[in-house]
């Protein structure tokens, strides 16, 4: 297939034995890996190129993770971004509103853990490239109520209100919005949405769920379209039921 861009990786990392050990086992993964050691270079690079991917270590010198993957999500809000944390009490964060990443790593962290999720993302933005070409028949667009979720322009509007999303909470919502009713596992939607069904990263889909509640639900801590199966995971609950809506373009 024709088009497919190089996966350029940036990882911002201080520690050099972990950067030099994640350039080591990524060199087969992707095209070019160019390494920051601090915040301050981790900013200029991932503010003024173009990444398949990049990885943030959180706590760095100079600007932190957060920062920086909140300054590329103003520009580019489907930017791909894996943190690296070394405690799970900074998950919140990591994940939290509007700037989360889209997937995250606890050291000490497996390197074949890390390149099994680079895989994954790889995978993931290849798919969506193979899945548009020009020319092709387009996904119909989802109407559910006010929610309207656009696979071909990757946008979603609440009324006329134009939602922003990041790639994964797309990707998540999109899901959803295609299987109503049916009851998801945390695991199916690892599975299914993020690439892997690895045990011990449900919080990522908690996280996303709560991200996404708070940009699409009249009332997040009510939620009418996303909602919690006790003891089970999730389902799109469609008031109505879900209506295909073909796009005339
Ligand atoms: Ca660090």
């Amino acid at each position: 297939m024709v088009g497919m861009s190089k996966r350029r990786i940036l990882l911002v990392e201080d520690e050099q034995d972990i950067a030099d050990l994640v350039a080591l086992h990524l060199s087969d993964v992707c095209d070019e890996l160019v390494v920051a050691n601090d915040g301050y270079d981790g900013m200029r690079l991932a503010t003024s190129d173009n990444w398949a991917l990049i990885i943030l270590d959180l706590r760095l010198p100079g600007p932190d993770g957060l920062e920086i993957c909140r300054s590329v999500r103003r520009d580019r809000p489907y930017q791909p971004v894996l943190m690296l944390t070394s405690k799970s009490s900074e998950l919140d964060r990591v994940l939290g509103l509007e700037t989360g990443a889209d997937d995250y790593l606890t050291k000490p962290f497996s390197v074949l853990e890390l390149v099994a999720r680079v895989r994954a993302i790889f995978r993931r933005i290849e798919n969506m490239q193979r899945a548009q070409p020009v020319g092709a028949v387009k996904n119909p667009a989802i109407q559910v109520g006010r929610l309207n979720v656009d696979p071909n322009r990757r946008e979603v509007t609440l009324g006329s209100r134009k939602v922003e999303l990041t790639a994964r909470e797309f990707d998540l919502l999109d899901f959803f919005a295609r299987h109503p009713g049916r009851v998801f596992r945390r695991a199916d939607l690892l599975d299914k949405v993020w690439g892997y069904g690895h045990e011990g990263y449900e919080h990522t889909v908690n996280s996303h769920i709560n991200r996404l509640r708070a940009k699409i639900e009249d009332n997040p801590s009510k939620p009418e379209l996303i909602v919690t199966v006790w003891g089970v995971g999730y389902k799109f609950a469609a008031k109505e039921p879900a209506a295909a809506v073909v796009e005339l373009n």
